[in-house]
């Protein structure tokens, strides 16, 4: 938003005031978390009142630039349509913050009364103020690489056509390869993928490898598996497979990780690819986002230091996959790579596939049976000792589990974990079950019983839900993919997620799928389990929130939170539901500082701006 201010700031004389500020402002914070709007706070004001009452004149007539939001300055915004999300609250048309915290937050004139005077002001000229969103279930980091890459993902390229006219335009890479990114056979319009048949015509000399949308395939000409050495005599992999047709002969589909990451890993991920990521992320609303492929500390520390990069744009809640290899190692000193932006609360692990992968475990089997008959990944014995094993180490188990056969995998080790512990231990664990596509009603009330929490991969009934009711699930459990509405009964703080790379992350989208429940070709899907917009906000703020364990300091717009919002045209809960998609996201507010604008400038000479006390 380019919140330029009215000029006052401050001088390095005002660093150590400022500072003296800082503390008693946390005391403010600590002795009043609960209080709004008229009580914030006679405390504060009584108690620092002659102290930063003086000090902001002395420092109002000293210009500098060290006065943006996020350093010194406290900003004032007004005129807002502010959803805090605190049911205590729920509306407010002007909000304050200093450093990265929310100081007031309410009507206009409780919250000038609550400040002793601003350096900066804004007239949100009646704009929407929503909490940041969060991303529950992101690959932030490990997918930036891909996005240095030709993308011709359905996203951009709706048919194999259209993606093969753009991957022709690629220029090679270093080393002569064609390169790009987002290729699924399920989404083009004809129904497949750049097979070697297709790719071969086109680049007879050139090696070409396209790495799938899942992120767990590639599609590669005969050029390129006559470099990496592949041949119909290669057997295949463990946990992949190498397609062949009728004949016998490679197709080019490679077909899980193990078949072709080393034959042709994916681009490096680098801090400068993360810092693009996390500004993607910002442009949508995202405050929070996540990593949940944290695959050894090789990948971590990347992580670590992009998250302390200047520039990046979100937090960052992370998970470390339990199949690391450095995992005995590694487990009891995650806690030494945690930044201000990065906290590791996760252990990953999967107890099935994907769904339209064809190794999702459902419990009655594939709808039909040419899709895939994917089972459990592992004994229900094994994941009752790792799961009880994250437990012991007092992490948090976020277990990938897409089919119903999978989720009670799932849930039977969380009770066998549970039992052992105890209920004190217990109590301080959120577990989560990400994705839960396909859930029976009894499954999410026994997530209730064990405090276990659903993501959902709601954007699904977007792309796949057609797939989905025709193959993979069938026309009436597909009705049930992404049970949010089952889950809001049940009593669960649900989130949602789009999965990035593999949806596009676009929080508002995924909300108006939550509240439509249309597929792509505009097939309604389960219209029981839409939820309410105000429910959809909640999955990405409130309780999101509290699934990262940040309930206390982020999630609604509060007084002494984080001061991590975004700035939308239009309140995603008075337009019609239909056009929640539409809603623009103009500006994102990270702790105090601005991290994505549409360049919409909200400056107003406030002449109030310059006065201190009350008016
Ligand atoms: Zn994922």
């Amino acid at each position: 938003m380019v919140l330029r201010g009215g000029g006052n700031s401050v001088s390095v004389s005002c660093a150590a005031v400022n500072h003296v500020l800082g503390s008693e402002h946390e005391g403010f914070n600590a002795s009043d978390a609960s209080s709004q709007g008229e009580a914030v706070s006679r405390v504060f004001l009584a108690v620092s009142l002659l102290l930063s009452g003086l000090l902001i004149v002395a420092c109002s007539d000293v210009t500098d630039d060290n006065a943006a939001p996020g350093n010194n300055g406290m900003t004032l915004l007004v005129n807002a349509d502010i959803v805090t999300m605190n049911p205590q609250n729920p509306v407010a048309d002007a909000m304050a913050f200093r450093g990265d915290r929310i100081v007031a937050v309410g009507a206009e004139a409780q919250v000038r009364d609550a400040l002793i005077g601003y350096q900066r002001f804004f007239d949100l000229e009646g704009r929407t103020i929503v909490p940041g969103f969060i991303e529950s279930h992101d690959h932030l980091f490990m997918s930036s690489g891909t996005t240095l890459l030709a993308d011709i993902s359905p996203f951009t390229t709706p048919t194999l056509e259209a993606a093969l006219k753009k991957l022709s335009a690629v220029e090679p890479d270093d080393d002569g390869w064609v390169v790009a990114f987002g290729a699924d056979q399920t989404l083009y319009g004809e129904g497949r993928g750049p097979t070697s048949d297709v790719l071969d015509p086109l680049f007879p000399e050139t090696p070409v490898v396209v790495f799938h949308l899942s992120g767990h395939a590639a599609f590669m000409n005969s050029e390129a598996m006559r470099r990496v050495g592949l041949d119909k005599s290669t057997p295949n992999p463990q946990g992949g497979f190498y397609e062949k047709d009728s004949d016998g002969k490679l197709t080019g589909y490679l077909s899980g990780q193990p078949a072709f990451l080393h034959l042709r890993p994916y681009p490096s991920v680098t801090p400068e690819s993360a810092v693009a990521a996390s500004l993607d992320r910002a442009a949508k609303g995202i405050t929070t986002s996540s990593e949940f492929a944290i695959m050894n500390a090789f990948i971590l520390d990347g992580l670590r230091r992009a998250t302390e990069a200047p520039g990046f744009a979100t937090r960052v809640v992370g998970g470390y996959f339990s199949t690391a290899s450095d995992y005995e190692e590694m487990v009891p000193r995650l806690g030494n790579y945690e930044t201000d932006l990065l906290k590791i609360r996760f252990i990953k692990t999967w107890t099935d596939g994907s769904a339209q992968g064809g190794t999702a475990y459902l419990r009655d089997g594939y709808y039909d049976p040419t899709m895939g008959k994917g089972g459990a990944q592992g004994s229900q014995e094994y994941f009752n000792d790792l799961v009880l094993d994250i437990y012991q180490r007092g992490y948090w188990p976020a277990i990938h589990a897409n089919g119903d056969g999978a989720t009670d995998v799932a849930l039977n080790a969380l009770e066998y974990a549970q039992g052992e512990v105890g209920p004190d231990v217990s109590a301080q664990i959120r577990p989560q079950i990400i994705h839960a596509q396909v859930t029976r009603k009894e499954q999410l009330e026994r997530m209730a019983e064990l405090k276990a929490l659903p993501t959902f991969f709601t954007t699904h009934v977007y792309y796949w839900g057609d797939l989905h009711y025709e193959r993979t699930v069938g026309p009436q459990l597909a009705q049930r993919l992404s049970a949010m509405n089952d889950a809001f009964s049940a009593g669960l703080a649900a989130s949602m997620h789009n999965d990035p790379p593999v949806t596009p992350a676009d929080p508002l989208s995924n909300m108006w799928i939550a509240v439509n429940r249309r597929s792509s070709s505009g097939r309604v899907l389960g219209a029981d389990q839409a939820i309410t917009p105000l429910q959809a906000l909640q999955a990405y703020t409130t309780n999101a929130a509290y699934q990262f364990g940040m309930e206390d300091e982020a999630g609604s717009l509060e007084v002494g939170k984080l001061a991590d919002f975004a700035v939308l045209d239009r309140n995603p809960l008075k337009v019609d539901p239909d056009e929640i998609r539409n809603v623009r996201v103009l500006n994102t507010v990270l702790g105090g500082r601005l991290t994505y604008s549409a360049g919409v400038l909200y400056d107003r000479v406030d002449p109030l701006g310059a006065q201190v006390g009350k008016r």
